[in-house]
């Protein structure tokens, strides 16, 4: 009969994705923030439903709209979105994924926002963007006393209001950034936007930014040349006088992936901002809101490599092939056993670095940033493309979800800083801040396992030409101590044998004979 249907798996709807992920609930636990477990237990349900599945497919289905002018002439400068993108919003912004630690700064509160920001990217990492970028915002903002008292009580607000209004009317704000400009992204002192001053630090501002994501966002740190040199300002949507700010937005970027979230060109036609910091002290202003948006990418690099792990072994668990599930074959089982170590090896460093903005940890998370968000963003690329041929042909069909996680992972290597430009950064650290590195070995080192101690004696910084293999050991190395100390034996010893040891092929599938895949197999936890 041509219409039965054999050997397809059920979909994988309606499953908690923090209730079945052992290793994020453990990490929730011992980095501090055992209190949010409810919280996360309710979003995972929430994140996992069919319902909220939907909603990521549609968002992604029908993209972002511009609508530059009304049907009379006017500037309009507005982005129409589906339903199911202010679904999704309004979900991250009620759970506080936006503004957690701001608005209920106890300890564990960066370690919660983590792991639920980790839950929102397995679902639909798009609308992540702007909730990322308002998260970040924050400790900018705190800089400027004035600004300080205005934004932030608004920014600690948990109702999304998308409604295109001045702040002061709404019932929530968000952020975004705008720092990208046709002549350079990485080079921002290469900006050629002017900051006219008109007193008062206020500046009306004229030139442009070639990337602009979330441009429906309420305001924007922004970076361009004042007197001074470069400067970082707040540019909102809406000047003090209930007039839209002379923010002009061009373009929507037809992007590779992201699709659900809208990232524009704009133009700035005298566009009123109020600096933030000193002139010419810009990028070192903002760089403290990349900070947080470079932990961010090691958070969504860490959710799409769990997401694409579970639908692969979903798959391969009902799946068969030549007699016997996929799940059953030797082959099949290295395969998803080494996605499963890179899963939880990225999970157990994305909290770990998290615990550090709780802690207040300035050496070792300003190190550990930017090694982790260069080693996780990469790994996430190769990852997902290898978890999507577990699914053969389904993985490359868009209802698998595989190619839109494919789609998405390149992004968090290429924004807040590209991997050449994260990796010399890692160098810059280790310059400026020597202890920072004595921080990351000391780490390294409370495993007491001669396996890494031969990678830790080796980690030195030599020449820019060397950068990318300095991040890379010093992400190898905390990643595996944290498997030694805190992951069932099966992985650590898998792990180690293979990124650390070198018995390992240049393709996931190529750990050792002697790696208990088994066991790793059943410590992944998966629906
Ligand atoms: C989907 C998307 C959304 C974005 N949203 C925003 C946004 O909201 N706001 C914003 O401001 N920006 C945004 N960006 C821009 C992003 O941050 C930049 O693309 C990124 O910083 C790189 O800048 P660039 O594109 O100018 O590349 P370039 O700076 O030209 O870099 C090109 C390549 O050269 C490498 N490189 C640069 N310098 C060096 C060096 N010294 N040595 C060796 N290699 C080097 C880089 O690593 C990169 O691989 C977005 C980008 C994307 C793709």
């Amino acid at each position: 009969m041509d219409d039965e249907v054999l050997n397809q798996p059920p979909p994988l709807t309606d499953f908690n994705l923090f209730a079945t992920d052992r290793a994020l609930r453990e990490c929730v636990a011992r980095e501090g923030a055992g209190w949010a477990c409810a919280q996360l237990g309710e979003y995972g349900r929430i994140a996992g439903s069919a319902e909220a599945i939907e909603w990521g497919v549609l968002a992604n289905e029908h993209p972002p709209v511009l609508q530059t002018h009304d049907r009379y002439g006017h500037r309009r400068d507005e982005v129409e979105f589906h339903p199911a993108w202010h679904q999704l919003m309004r979900l991250a912004v009620e759970n506080g994924i936006h503004n957690l630690p701001w608005a209920n700064p106890r300890p564990g509160a960066h370690v919660a926002r983590a792991a639920l920001a980790m839950l929102a990217s397995q679902n639909e990492a798009g609308h992540v963007c702007p909730i990322s970028m308002t998260y970040s915002a924050a400790p900018v903002l705190r800089r400027d006393d004035a600004i300080a008292a205005e934004w932030l009580p608004r920014l600690r607000s948990t109702r999304y209001d998308p409604s295109f209004r001045p702040a002061p009317r709404k019932e929530g704000v968000l952020i975004g950034m705008a720092m990208t400009e046709k002549q350079g992204g990485s080079d921002l002192r290469s900006n050629t936007t002017r900051a006219e001053p008109l007193g008062d630090r206020q500046y009306l501002l004229h030139g442009h930014k070639w990337f602009c994501s979330a441009p429906m966002c309420d305001a924007f740190l922004t970076l361009a040349q004042a007197p001074g040199g470069l400067s970082c300002f707040l540019l909102p949507r809406w000047t003090p006088d209930e007039k839209c700010n002379a923010f002009h937005l061009q373009r929507l970027k037809p992007k590779l992936g992201n699709r659900s979230n809208a990232s524009s060109e704009v133009e700035f036609h005298g566009a009123w901002a109020r600096l933030i910091g000193e002139e010419g002290r810009g990028v070192a202003t903002i760089l403290e809101m990349v900070h947080h948006t470079r932990l961010d990418c090691m958070i969504a690099s860490a959710g799409l490599m769990r997401r694409a792990l579970v639908e692969a072994v979903h798959h391969a668990r009902h799946r068969h092939a030549f007699g016997r599930a996929l799940i059953d074959r030797p082959l099949m089982r290295n395969v998803l056993a080494d996605l499963a170590l890179e899963s939880e090896a990225a999970t157990l460093l994305a909290m770990r670095v998290a615990r550090a903005f709780d802690e207040d940890d300035r050496p070792f998370a300003r190190l550990a940033v930017a090694a982790g968000k260069y080693w996780l963003t990469r790994r996430a690329t190769a990852h997902v493309a290898e978890a999507l041929e577990c699914l053969g042909g389904n993985g490359y069909v868009e209802e698998s979800m595989m190619p839109r996680l494919y789609r998405e992972a390149p992004v968090n290597a290429v924004w807040e800083g590209s991997g050449n430009v994260i990796a010399l950064d890692v160098l810059r650290a280790i310059a400026k801040e020597p202890e920072a590195l004595q921080r990351l070995l000391s780490e390294i080192r409370l495993a007491h396992d001669p396996r890494i101690e031969k990678v830790a004696a080796g980690i030195h910084a030599d020449g820019p030409e060397m950068a990318r293999r300095l991040a890379e050991r010093l992400a190898l190395a905390l990643q595996a101590s944290l498997l030694v100390r805190f992951s069932p034996p099966a992985i650590a010893d898998a792990f180690c044998a293979s990124r650390i040891e070198g018995d390992w092929g240049r393709a996931f599938g190529t750990l050792p004979a002697a790696a208990d895949i088994g066991s790793v197999l059943a410590a992944c936890g998966s629906v």
